[in-house]
C-alpha cells in the first residue's frame, strides 16, 4: 500500500517514475484533490475484487492438487489460516465462496464471478447462502437446490448487507420448509488442557444420552456432561478397534504369517473419494464371495487351504497389521496429523512392487493420499479416475 508517511519528499527514485504514470509524491492519499483520491479509492476496491475472484480460482486449484498436504496441513482451512495468513472467517467466506462456484456451470460461474467483481454480491453472504445450500441438501439430498434456483436465492442477496443477507435467507429458508437455523457447531480452545466444544443437541438425542447415562449406572451419577462423553469415548473406543482390528488384535504377532485377504484396489481422484471408500465393502464382499474359506472378521484366522490357482499377489493387510500400523503411527495421518479419514497407505505404490510389510504401510489421511496419488500418477490420470493407479491397498476405517 501507499506510504502514509507525512514527510514531504518530492524526490522520486527512478525505479518508481518508470512503474508509475505520477509520481510516488503526487500518488500519496494525502495529496491527492478531493476528486481524485474518491476515484483512486474506487479503483482500487475495484481492483480488491477482482483480485477475490483470483484468489477463488488459486484456491480451488491449491485444494484439486491437494497441495496444502506436501505443507504439513491438515485441510485446505488449515492452511488458509496457518500458511496465508486469514482469520478463520475471512478463510471460511473464501472457502465457502469458492465451492459454490466450483459447484455451478462455467457460464454461471462467470456470471457470479462478474457480480463479486462489481460487488453487488459480497463474500459473507455468498458464504451464508453456500451454507444454506449445504443445509438443504443435508436435510434432504433429492430435494437439493438446482443450479437456477441456486442463482434465484443468490440474486435476492445482491446489494444487500449481511444482515439483509440473512433476511433474504430466513425467507428462503422458509419455503423450502427449513425451520430456524440453529447455531453452528464451535470448538474454541481455552487452555493448551481445555477447550470449550458449543453444539445442539435434538431433543431425541438428549433423551438417548440420558438412556445411555442410565445404562451407566450408578458411576454415572452426577456426571457432568463432559465426563459423561469421556465415558462414552471410553466405550465406544474399544468397541471400534474390536470392528476394524479384530478382537484379538493384542494377540496378533508380526511374524504370523496370515491367510490375508485380497487388498482393495482404489483409485483416490478427487471427486470419487466417497466412492472410493463406500465401494470397500462392497468389493471386500466380492472377495469373500470369491473365497469362502476365507474367514469375515477375525484378525488372524485359522490357515486353510487355499486354492492353488489365482494365488493372490502378498498385498493384502490383514486387520492386525492394520492395527500394529494404527498403533505404530499414534492413529494419525503421519503427513499431516489429521485423525479423520484415515487409510492404510503403501509407502511405495503395489503397481511398483510395493509389497505389504509393516515398514511399506503408513496412515494417511484422504487429502495426503490423494496428494501423493497426484505426485505419482500425476493430476490428470487421478481425476479421470483410472482404476489402474494400484498406488494404495487402502484399506480404510471402519
Ligand atoms: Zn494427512
Amino acid at each position: 500500500m501507499q506510504n502514509l508517511s507525512t514527510h514531504k519528499s518530492t524526490s522520486e527514485t527512478p525505479r518508481q517514475s518508470k512503474d508509475l504514470p505520477e509520481s510516488q509524491a503526487q500518488s500519496q492519499p494525502q495529496n491527492l484533490s478531493d476528486r481524485d483520491l474518491l476515484e483512486r479509492m474506487q479503483l482500487l476496491v475495484q481492483k480488491e475484487r477482482t483480485l477475490v475472484t483470483e484468489i477463488l480460482h488459486h484456491l480451488k486449484e491449491v485444494e484439486r492438487r491437494k497441495l496444502y498436504s506436501d505443507l504439513g496441513y491438515k485441510s485446505l482451512f488449515d492452511y488458509a489460516v496457518r500458511e496465508l495468513g486469514y482469520s478463520e472467517g475471512q478463510a471460511g467466506r473464501r472457502i465457502q465462496a469458492m465451492r459454490l462456484l466450483r459447484e455451478l456451470p462455467k457460464d454461471r460461474q462467470e456470471e457470479v464471478e462478474r457480480k463479486i467483481a462489481d460487488g453487488s454480491l459480497n463474500l459473507t453472504n455468498i458464504c451464508q447462502a453456500q451454507s444454506f445450500f449445504n443445509e438443504v441438501k443435508k436435510a434432504s439430498p433429492d430435494k437439493a437446490l438446482g443450479v437456477d434456483d441456486k442463482l434465484g436465492v443468490l440474486e435476492k442477496l445482491e446489494h444487500k448487507s449481511s444482515r439483509q443477507g440473512q433476511e433474504a435467507l430466513m425467507e428462503s429458508r422458509q419455503s423450502v420448509g427449513l425451520g430456524v437455523s440453529l447455531p453452528k457447531e464451535k470448538t474454541r480452545s481455552l487452555s493448551s488442557e481445555h477447550s470449550e466444544l458449543r453444539l445442539v443437541l435434538s431433543r431425541e438425542l438428549l433423551a438417548e444420552l440420558e438412556e445411555v447415562r442410565s445404562l451407566l449406572g450408578q458411576k454415572a451419577m452426577g456426571m457432568s456432561w463432559a465426563e459423561l462423553i469421556g465415558e462414552m469415548a471410553a466405550l465406544s473406543k474399544e468397541a471400534l478397534k474390536d470392528k476394524k482390528f479384530g478382537k484379538r488384535r493384542e494377540k496378533a504377532r508380526p511374524s504370523t504369517p496370515a491367510p490375508e485377504k485380497l487388498c482393495v484396489q482404489t483409485p483416490t481422484p478427487e471427486g470419487e473419494l466417497k466412492a472410493s471408500t463406500s465401494s470397500q465393502p462392497e468389493a471386500e464382499a466380492k472377495s469373500k464371495a470369491k473365497s469362502k474359506a476365507e474367514t469375515k472378521s477375525e484378525p488372524e484366522p485359522k490357515p486353510k487351504p487355499k486354492p492353488k490357482t489365482h494365488q493372490p499377489k502378498p498385498r493384502s493387510i490383514s486387520k492386525g497389521k492394520r492395527y500394529r500400523v494404527w498403533e505404530r503411527d499414534g492413529g494419525a495421518c503421519v503427513k499431516c496429523g489429521s485423525q479423520q479419514g484415515l487409510q492404510v497407505d503403501h509407502i511405495v505404490a503395489v503397481a511398483r512392487g510395493g509389497g505389504c510389510e509393516e515398514e511399506n504401510l503408513r496412515l494417511l489421511c484422504l487429502s495426503c493420499n490423494v496428494r501423493e496419488g497426484v505426485k505419482e500418477f500425476g493430476l490428470e490420470r487421478m481425476m479421470r479416475g483410472d482404476p489402474s493407479p494400484e498406488r494404495n491397498g487402502i484399506e480404510s476405517g471402519p
